[in-house]
């Protein structure tokens, strides 16, 4: 192994995701000389990010906050958007974390989210209202009201985001190294953060710098690490964004004495369809999710129905319906819906085949034929939809706000959006769990550093994205990771940036 680039770059970020490209670019905004390092080949390269949404969930108090932010690319002249304010975005997090969120880390995130999301508009990343996902037609043709909190997303959503950020690692001429592995930080005499040893297309060698930024994201893609840390059933199940993401820096931080943090034993897991491909298809991305079971009933082999699913507006749902899947048999079940609904399903649906049906009787005869070998009680099905049906209580369905439109009497309730499914032709869509990224990571403070177990920042060493943890525990509130990773990703540059210039 050579040391032939002895300090040839100030700072190297391992990873080139959302997180990474921000600590890149803000590091590169204090003058120093950064590398970017990527595991993947140029053609897969990006990460998770690639595959996102594009969804930021940040602060704003009226639809003129926002205007800065998409500048000339979209018109707010259909949105409707209620201010979101620090305090919903805590009360949000407390709320689906069960109040476990690390508090300072979730105040940098929730405090310093609009102003990080203008820096990135600012420096060249373009934005739209997220209409789309969570967004919803109002009885007014024309509106759209768009989910609290996320009402803006990158323009061309993950595949847009990503393209734009290295663009800006082009135009700022910082290298991205391909297919070079980071496997190992390298330390000095006190212990400090020296550069990191990869297997690159060159071989092996080690790459020295005075701070390293880790941006590699979570272990979801090691199904070593996924079958150790969430437990044994999670071993096979698909995986919806990018192959590389395998917790290979993870694992090397904790070598050197980063604390674990955060839960562990818990991930980002939502509905995708049951077809969908082993790991992420960048022709895909994000379309394989499921995620209107919020207007319709959802049955698993057994035909029974296993979750309330009108609980919540789907961005506080959808990322753990995908461990509910995984407890029902083969993890896999049926989105039932009729036509009353059918016009609610998000356009991704339009990537899936449905099987569809004039009676319900037909119905479960096609779903027999496709899923059929795994055993699937078909009686049980169609009285839980006629048991479904006969308990729908009055009320007028609102899929704008939650309707308080619920069952009586059924176990699981369905709280809201209960419509009878009466409506013919019925469909039903196959649905099993993808897992999306893991919530435990090591341990960061407010600047970013990574820190020991006893909280000391070890010298050197910064993190961003979802190599860190304490930010998730149990669910998620859509829109939180692509944010947390930019405001951390701008201080860990910045702070990183700013210890190789000797401040
Ligand atoms: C389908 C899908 C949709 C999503 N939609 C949204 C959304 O709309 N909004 C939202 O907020 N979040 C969304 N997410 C969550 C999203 O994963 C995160 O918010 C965000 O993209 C994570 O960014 P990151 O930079 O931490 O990780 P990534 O973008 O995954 O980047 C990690 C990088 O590290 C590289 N890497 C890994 N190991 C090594 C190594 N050993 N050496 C060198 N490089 C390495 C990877 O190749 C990759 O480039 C979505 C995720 C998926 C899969």
């Amino acid at each position: 192994m050579s040391d032939s680039n002895q300090d040839l770059f100030d700072v190297v970020v391992v990873g080139a995701g959302n997180a990474a490209i921000t600590a890149a670019l803000a590091a590169h905004a204090e003058g120093a000389r950064v590398a970017v390092l990527e595991k993947a080949s140029k053609d897969l390269r990006g990460g998770n990010t690639r595959f996102t949404g594009g969804i930021f969930r940040h602060t704003y108090n009226s639809v003129e906050d926002l205007l800065p932010i998409v500048k000339d690319n979209d018109a707010p002249r259909d949105i409707i958007a209620d201010p979101y304010t620090a305090d919903d975005y805590y009360a949000d997090m407390a709320r689906v974390t069960g109040g476990r969120s690390d508090p300072e880390l979730t105040k940098v995130m929730v405090e310093r989210s609009y102003e990080t999301v203008c820096w990135m508009a600012d420096l060249g990343v373009p934005f739209e209202f997220s209409r789309v996902v969570g967004g919803v037609s109002t009885g007014d043709q024309e509106k759209i009201k768009l989910a609290p909190g996320s009402a803006i997303r990158s323009l061309h959503e993950g595949v847009g985001l990503s393209a734009n950020l290295f663009r800006l690692l082009d135009e700022a001429d910082i290298p991205v190294l391909y297919e070079t592995q980071a496997h190992r930080i390298v330390t000095g005499p006190a212990g400090e953060a020296a550069g990191v040893e990869v297997r690159g297309p060159e071989g092996g060698r080690t790459i020295r710098c005075r701070a390293v930024v880790l941006g590699s994201g979570g272990f979801q893609s090691s199904p070593n690490m996924r079958t150790s840390y969430l437990g044994p059933d999670w071993s096979l199940v698909k995986v919806r964004g990018t192959r590389f993401n395998t917790g290979d820096l993870t694992r090397a931080a904790l070598d050197i004495g980063a604390q674990s943090y955060g839960e562990w034993s818990g991930c980002h897991a939502t509905p995708i369809d049951s077809d969908a491909p082993v790991y992420g298809d960048l022709k895909l991305t994000d379309k394989t999710n499921r995620l209107s079971y919020l207007y319709g009933v959802m049955l698993n082999l057994e035909g029974k129905r296993f979750a309330d699913e009108g609980e919540d507006t789907v961005l506080y749902t959808y990322a753990k319906m995908g461990k509910e899947i995984l407890k029902q048999r083969n993890a896999i079940t049926f989105q039932v819906f009729d036509q009353k609904t059918v016009p609610y399903l998000e356009p991704r649906y339009s990537t899936g085949v449905p099987l569809e049906a004039d009676t319900v009787e037909e119905l479960v005869g096609a779903v027999d034929r496709k899923y059929g070998h795994m055993g699937f009680d078909k009686d049980a099905f169609i009285e839980s939809i006629h048991s479904f049906n006969a308990a729908c209580g009055e009320g007028r369905f609102d899929p704008t706000i939650k309707d308080g439109k619920a069952t009586r009497g059924l176990d699981p309730e369905k709280t809201n959006w209960a419509v009878p499914i009466d409506s013919p032709p019925y469909r039903v869509y196959g649905v099993t769990v993808g897992i999306t990224f893991t919530f435990g990571g090591i341990r960061i403070n407010t600047d970013a550093a990574v820190t020991d177990h006893l909280e000391r920042p070890i010298p050197g060493l910064f993190a961003t994205g979802e190599i860190a943890g304490g930010f998730f525990y149990q669910n998620y509130p859509g829109g939180a990771g692509l944010v947390r990773g930019a405001v951390f990703g701008k201080i860990a540059g910045t702070n990183a940036g700013a210890m190789a210039n000797g401040a």
